[in-house]
């Protein structure tokens, strides 16, 4: 593209910040910035039309890891480890609730539940046995008994007869979370700029010299928030992961209200405007759904759909509107990659199915990196 000299001017020249991507983790890194360096030039990159990753395709569970998780966590971590990682998420979900208001991201307390299947019996024997000393280790953080019993009062089927709740975890609207980052970024006179990839980066003496696929332009320092596309500018320990989701059209007198999970979490369904949106299935077909394109399978879908007809809703008529896939950043560590990659280049990725709980915290340590 042929810039004029005004176009140069006004949107690239003398830049402080460039963050690529803007996700949670893009926009909370810029706003934190901005926060620390009121004065500082700061442009987000996004090459999306809308940010097109993860953080406006996703569930928009607030949740804090299910008693399984913990159980299989405390199997390969420390109980210090694991009250940290609760702990973090658990502050992340409150540093974004009281950044943007519980109102404008639809924040409601429903509780999360994990719903156990026939197949997973002895699972839940072995959480309901830890039920009362995992409360016990995470009573610090929650101030109450987080994991309680709840009886299946919503008729789904195929399930075992309790599942057990998450007390304190909660829904949010993911579209609204991401427009009122974007309102808060642009009132703090941060520049975003859709529609362009960054392509490539060298770091030379007068700072990090960018090109995207338009142009290119010099910045001080460059901040990388791209997560499950991170390997395309970053040598770094992540993999692209692929989740489908699906959700109906509105469902008269729905009842069902709340997040549940199933099978290890690869399954995950919510209440939203009276329709039931309903994602997961990865674990299918790991190796096709390890990639950055978006789309979806028959194999997933059909899955998706079938659960949906036999255990969601088995009594229920309903139609599905839309499907949709989003790309998450996973890796063999559930911790986040946030750290200095050279001496103007810093990267807050890798995510995995927690980064509405973990995003704002991220960006915010990311933004703490830069000195
Ligand atoms: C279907 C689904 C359901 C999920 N459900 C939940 C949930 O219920 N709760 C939860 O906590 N988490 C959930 N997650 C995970 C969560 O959404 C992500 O962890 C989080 O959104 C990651 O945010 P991010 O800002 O790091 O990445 P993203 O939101 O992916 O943002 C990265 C951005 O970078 C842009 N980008 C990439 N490469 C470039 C480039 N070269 N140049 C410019 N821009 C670029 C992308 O377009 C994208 O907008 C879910 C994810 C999916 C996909």
């Amino acid at each position: 593209m042929n810039l004029s000299y005004w176009e140069y001017n006004s949107w690239l020249s003398n830049l402080d910040f460039t963050v690529v991507g803007s996700g949670i983790v893009g926009l909370t890194t810029a706003i934190a910035i901005k926060k620390r360096y009121p004065k500082a030039k700061v442009l987000v990159l996004e090459k999306g039309i809308l940010p097109q990753g993860a953080s406006t395709k996703n569930a928009g569970f607030a949740c804090f890891g299910s008693i399984s998780e913990i159980l299989s966590d405390l199997s390969t971590h420390t109980e210090k480890e694991v009250i940290e990682l609760v702990q973090e998420r658990y502050e992340g979900i409150r540093l974004l609730r009281k950044m943007l208001g519980d109102k404008q991201i639809e924040f409601m307390l429903f509780g999360g539940h994990e719903v156990f299947l026939e197949k997973d019996k002895a699972l839940y024997e072995k959480c309901l046995e830890k039920r009362l000393s995992i409360n016990r280790l995470l009573r610090p953080i929650f101030r109450g008994d987080a994991f309680q019993l709840h009886e299946n009062n919503y008729g789904f089927q195929n399930i075992l007869p309790r599942y057990i709740t998450h007390e304190f975890e909660g829904q949010l609207n993911t579209g609204m979370m991401v427009k009122a980052l974007l309102k808060k970024a642009r009132e703090k006179d941060i520049t975003i700029l859709n529609g362009l990839a960054v392509e490539q980066y060298s770091e030379g003496v007068h700072g990090v010299h960018v090109k995207t696929n338009e142009f290119e332009f010099k910045t001080s320092k460059l901040m990388i928030a791209t997560n499950g596309f991170a390997t395309q500018l970053l040598k770094e320990a992540v993999q692209p992961a692929r989740a489908q989701v699906i959700i109906t059209r509105p469902i008269k007198n729905l009842a069902i209200k709340g997040t549940f999970h199933f099978d290890e979490g690869y399954y995950y369904f919510r209440n939203i405007d009276n329709r039931i949106l309903f994602g997961g299935g990865r674990n299918l077909d790991f190796k096709t759904e390890n990639t950055t394109q978006f789309g979806s399978t028959e194999v997933i879908q059909n899955q998706l759909e079938h659960l949906l007809e036999t255990m969601i809703l088995p009594k229920t008529k309903f139609e599905i509107e839309a499907r949709w896939s989003g790309i998450m950043g996973v890796g063999q560590q559930k911790r986040p990659i946030i750290k200095q990659v050279s001496e103007n280049v810093f990267c807050g990725i890798r995510l995995g199915g927690m980064g509405i709980a973990i995003g704002s915290l991220v960006g915010n340590k990311m933004a703490q990196l830069v000195s």
